[in-house]
């Protein structure tokens, strides 16, 4: 097919719930992206943060073929090797105690708050439900975890949502402690705020809800869907932040393409979600599981090294091209957000770079960056080279 019948035909038959670029992607190879007719496009969006390897990935590929042949699918009543190894290793390189599998980031988030909710009613009996989240977090599009998002433009058309989150203002702790109650079991945080425009807390902060959340006996819950696997340089960022919290969701990352995700919890929270309280299907699937071993891997220190290192490169060469449309850059690794001028459209801008064959993301009113972890240079300076070109005036 052409890309404008795919286009037409997506749009004829799929539901119109996405503002899509008009690109119909076919094929990639590293961190470039080509359409049907060949049209080449530099990727720094990695799908939103998933294709940790890039695309083609050889090491990746061969575990998906192999786990394939093997066994595709067995449900979580029996037991597999890929999914033993990958929980064991994510909780030897974290410190964490257990996972629990699943299949998206915000399904992961309502395991999460499933486990919070569980482990105060064991203790505690009824009445502490309460979660505080962050004001400009982003959780999910399940009906709770539209809730537990702390942007209220997200409270709306789906009512009623669930009840039992409060928001607070980030890095303001007098504002948590102004949320705090004796109806609270938890607070929930991503360490950069993605969605929200790439926010990173400040590290005391962070650490002054953690102990808060000690002494109160509330989960310290942290949302690593899409901070976590690599992409801000750290395995998790929890750890550049010198944390060890309660439960940790992840996802995006995680199998680098495949759908996957899921919950690491301490030794507290090993027992609370017993037989029959929580589960899913498609959960731990073993060539998800085998492609996720495989960016596991991938994901040595010294790649975590260069993650970082190619962060700090792109954001420099980002600054130095003293674009009119761009402010300050920030974020951790190769999670990058790009300040955007009042004057411009952080869309616009999207727009007028895919048409010039570089493909970003937004996130609150700036553009965000998160390309494959493994972009080359070479990918990285192609990029930065159509932003200046497009971008000049
Ligand atoms: C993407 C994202 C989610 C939602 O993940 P889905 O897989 O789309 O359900 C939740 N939290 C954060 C921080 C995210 O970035």
């Amino acid at each position: 097919m052409t890309s404008q019948e795919i286009l037409a035909l997506t749009d004829q038959y799929v539901m119109h719930t996405y503002g899509r670029s008009p690109v119909a992607v076919d094929h990639g190879d590293g961190a470039r992206l080509y359409t049907p007719e060949g049209r080449e496009y530099v990727d720094f969006t990695s799908g939103i943060g998933v294709c940790a390897l890039g695309y083609g990935n050889a090491a990746w590929l061969d575990a998906i073929h192999a786990q394939a042949k093997k066994l595709g699918h067995i449900s979580n009543l029996f037991y597999t090797e890929p999914a033993a190894r990958l929980a064991e290793i994510l909780c030897k390189r974290t410190g964490e105690s257990c996972v629990f599998f699943a299949n998206g980031g915000g399904e992961a988030n309502e395991g999460m708050i499933k486990l919070a909710r569980k482990y105060s009613f064991d203790k505690y009996g009824q009445g502490r439900s309460t979660i505080i989240t962050l004001q400009n977090s982003f959780h999910g599009r399940t009906i709770t975890t539209l809730k537990a998002t702390g942007q209220d433009v997200f409270h709306n058309f789906f009512f009623p949502f669930t009840e039992g989150f409060r928001y607070a203002a980030a890095n303001d702790l007098d504002a948590l402690k102004a949320a705090a109650g004796d109806d609270v079991c938890a607070v929930m945080v991503e360490l950069v705020q993605g969605e929200g425009g790439v926010l990173p807390l400040d590290k005391d902060y962070v650490k002054a809800v953690e102990a808060l959340c000690a002494e109160k006996d509330w989960l310290f819950l942290v949302d690593e869907v899409q901070t976590g696997v690599g992409r801000t340089g750290t395995l998790f960022a929890f750890q550049q932040y010198d944390l060890l919290p309660d439960a940790v969701s992840f996802a995006k990352g995680i199998a680098g393409g495949l759908p996957m995700s899921g919950i690491l919890a301490n030794e507290k929270c090993r027992n609370v979600l017993g037989p029959g309280t929580h589960a899913t299907t498609f959960g731990a699937n073993p060539v998800c599981a085998a492609a996720g071993l495989a960016v596991q891997e991938a994901l040595s220190d010294a790649f975590l090294q260069e993650v970082q290192e190619k962060g700090a490169y792109l954001r420099s060469g980002i600054e130095s091209l003293h674009l009119p449309c761009f402010g300050k850059t920030r974020g951790l690794g190769l999670m990058i957000g790009i300040a955007v001028q009042d004057r411009y459209s952080n869309k616009e801008i999207a727009a007028r770079l895919a048409d010039n064959g570089l493909l970003v993301l937004t996130a609150g009113p700036g553009v965000r960056l998160l390309p494959p972890l493994v972009i080359s240079k070479e990918e990285m300076d192609q990029g930065l080279a159509i932003m200046a070109e497009t971008l000049k005036q």
